[in-house]
């Protein structure tokens, strides 16, 4: 092997190296700032849904480190020209306004109005959880926009996800329960 090739060859190690070692970095802020998240607009004082363009912050975090711009909120487009001060909070605590971390921890330790089962955190695999709204009609909790989360919350009961498909079946159905109702008293 000449000379030439072997500093070619350092050089590309060297540069795969650096890359590897740059990439974890963008990678962990990739998965760090994806999916959509709730803070308090410091205009309105209300809770929104934002989302950080999550691309962009893995490439700052490659280069040097992450760049953090919403990509998406819940006020705009009236509001696109806005100073993003929000931002602050996600810096803060990242994890905590993950609309998916909000949810789970709402149902941890909840369970089902109706069968009494324990619901616990939420898995990405399993069916989600729902809700008993106030006029008592069960609803998936996706059903929401993020920011009316924690109103809904508020004012809802956590649902399993068999008791919320039997409750939608006896409410577009009330015709077909009541007659098998009926039938296993004629069988009784
Ligand atoms: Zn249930």
């Amino acid at each position: 092997m000449s000379v030439t090739m072997l500093v070619v060859l350092v050089v590309i190690l060297l540069a795969v190296g650096l890359f590897v070692f740059r990439a974890i970095p963008g990678v962990r802020a990739y998965f760090g700032y994806r999916g959509k998240r709730l803070i308090t607009c410091p205009e309105t004082h209300k809770a929104e849904a934002v989302e950080i363009a999550a691309g962009e912050a893995a490439v700052g975090a490659f280069l040097t480190e992450p760049t953090l711009r919403l990509k998406e909120c819940s006020r705009w487009p009236e509001r696109q020209d806005c100073g993003q001060e929000c931002l602050q909070q996600i810096e803060i605590d990242p994890k905590n306004c993950l609309v998916w971390n909000i949810v789970s921890k709402w149902y941890e330790g909840k369970s089902c109005v109706f069968c009494h089962k324990q619901i616990g955190p939420l898995h990405h695999l399993d069916h989600a959880p729902a809700l008993l709204s106030p006029d008592h009609k069960t609803v998936e909790w996706k059903d929401f926009r993020p920011e009316q989360l924690l109103d809904v919350f508020a004012t809802h009961r956590p649902v399993c996800w068999n008791c919320h498909v039997t409750e939608t079946f006896r409410r577009v159905h009330p015709e077909l329960v009541v007659n098998r109702e009926l039938e296993a008293k004629r069988l009784r």
